[in-house]
C-alpha cells in the first residue's frame, strides 16, 4: 500500500498520515523513497549555519520553553557586540557560509538598533561573504525591513503548530500570542524578499498526526523555502510540564520527528530542511539518521560557551560544554556517517528559493 502512495504526483492529507503511522518495512521503504528524493534534488551537501544564542530575554511566555519569560530560574544574558563579532570571524574563518543569530523575543528600538548594526558590521568583516539568517521572533513589517536592508536574507520563524486551537493551547491567551499574527508575520517576511523558514514541534501534548499532517500541508501552502522541525522536549519550569506523562516516549518522538523530515523532503523536494539539534537531544544518531533520510542543513552552536547553560529552551540540550572546534569536528563525523559532505564557505541558499526567483 506505501508504494501506491509514495508514487502518487500529490500526497493529500490522509496519505501524509499514513505515511506518518507507517512501520516495520513500510518505515524503511518512506527512508529509502526520500532518501532518494533528497539525492535527485539536492545532492549530498550539507551546509552549515553556525548558530549564535544572542540573548535569552524575552517577553513571551510560550508555554513549551525553558527561557519563557516567567521562569525565574533562568540567568538572563545578552551578549555583547564584541562577543557577537567574534562569533561570526569564527564562522567566516573556518568556512561556515552562514551564520544564524537566535535570539528571545524583544520588540523595542533599542534592540532592533543593536541587531541593525551587528547585521551591517557582520557584512562587512566578511566582505559581505557570509550568509545571515535571523530568528529574533515576531516583529512588525518595518523592523523586518530595516533588517532585511542591513543585510539579514533569510528568516526562521516557526508556526508551531498550524492548528490554531492546538496553537492556542500551548501559548497564553493574549495579544502577544496570537496564531493569525505569526501567520501574519511569515506572509509579511516573504513579501520583503527573505527566503522563509518554518516549523512545528513533534510530539507535543495533544497533537495527533492529523496535525502533523495539516503541518506538512500549511508549509506546502505557504511555499516555504526552508523548514526547522524537530521533537518537543519537556522542560521542568513550564507549565506544558505537567502533561509530561501523556507524552509519546521520547525514542517514538524522534522516530516521529523522522517522519516528518522525510514526508516533508517528498512534499517539497527542493527546499532546505535543516537537522535541529533538538533530533540529537534524544540520541545520538538523531541528526545523522535526518541528513541521511531529509535534511541538508545543520547548524553548528558557536555562542560562547559561559552562555550556554543559560540558553536552555528544552532539558539535556547537548553541546553545552563543547567548544567550536569540538562542534565541528562531531558535525563533520556525523555528516560523513550519513555519506554526505560539508559544503564549505557557500551560502547555500534554497534551490526552491532561487528557482522561484528566475
Ligand atoms: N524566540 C524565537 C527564537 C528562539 S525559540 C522564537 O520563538 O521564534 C526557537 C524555537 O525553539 C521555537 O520556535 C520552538 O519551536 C523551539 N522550542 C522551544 N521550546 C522547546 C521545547 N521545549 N522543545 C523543543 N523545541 C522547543
Ligand atoms: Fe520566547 Fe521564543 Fe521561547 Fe517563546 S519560544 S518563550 S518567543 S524564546
Amino acid at each position: 500500500m506505501i508504494e501506491e502512495i509514495l508514487n502518487k504526483e500529490n500526497l493529500n492529507k490522509s496519505d501524509i498520515i499514513n505515511l506518518l503511522n507507517s512501520d516495520g518495512d513500510d518505515l524503511q521503504l518512506l527512508f529509502d523513497y526520500s532518501t532518494k528524493i533528497k539525492n535527485k534534488y539536492i545532492g549530498n551537501k550539507v551546509h552549515l549555519r553556525g548558530i549564535i544564542e544572542y540573548s535569552n530575554i524575552c517577553s513571551k511566555n510560550c508555554y513549551y520553553c525553558g527561557i519563557r519569560k516567567d521562569n525565574e530560574n533562568v540567568n538572563r544574558y545578552i551578549l555583547s557586540e564584541e562577543e557577537v563579532i567574534e562569533a561570526s570571524k569564527f564562522a567566516y574563518h573556518n568556512g561556515y557560509g552562514s551564520i544564524v543569530i537566535q535570539t528571545g523575543e524583544l520588540q523595542s528600538e533599542n534592540n532592533t538598533k543593536k541587531i541593525e548594526k551587528l547585521l551591517k558590521e557582520i557584512k562587512s568583516l566578511s566582505d559581505n561573504k557570509l550568509g545571515i539568517t535571523l530568528s529574533c521572533g515576531e516583529q512588525t513589517e518595518e523592523v523586518y525591513k530595516r533588517w532585511f536592508d542591513a543585510g539579514a536574507h533569510r528568516y526562521l520563524l516557526r508556526i508551531e503548530s498550524s492548528d490554531k486551537e492546538l496553537y492556542e493551547k500551548l501559548h497564553p491567551n493574549n495579544k502577544l500570542h496570537s496564531w493569525q499574527t505569526r501567520v501574519n508575520c511569515l506572509y509579511a517576511l516573504k513579501n520583503i524578499g527573505y527566503q522563509v523558514g518554518t516549523g512545528v514541534m513533534i510530539g507535543l501534548p495533544f497533537q495527533t498526526n492529523e496535525h502533523l499532517a495539516d503541518d506538512i500541508l500549511f508549509m506546502k501552502n505557504l511555499d516555504i523555502d526552508m523548514c526547522g522541525m524537530g521533537p518537543y522536549i519537556e522542560h521542568e519550569d513550564t507549565p506544558l510540564f505537567q502533561y509530561k506523562n501523556n507524552l509519546l516516549s521520547l525514542n517514538e518522538r524522534l522516530e516521529l520527528s523522522l517522519k516528518m523530515l522525510s514526508v516533508l523532503r517528498i512534499v517539497m523536494k527542493n527546499i532546505n530542511i535543516a537537522a535541529t539539534t533538538a533530533l540529537q537531544a534524544i540520541s545520538t544518531k538523531g541528526r545523522e539518521d535526518a541528513i541521511r533520510i531529509a535534511a541538508n542543513v545543520v547548524m553548528p552552536n558557536i555562542t560562547p560557551v559561559l552562555y550556554r547553560e543559560n540558553y536552555k529552551l528544552y532539558e539535556n540540550k547537548p553541546g553545552i560544554n563543547e567548544d567550536c572546534e569540538d562542534s565541528i569536528k562531531s558535525i563533520t563525523r556525523l555528516v560523513q556517517n550519513a555519506e554526505c559532505e560539508i559544503s564549505f564557505s557557500e551560502w547555500g541558499d534554497s534551490k526552491r528559493f532561487k528557482n522561484r526567483e528566475k
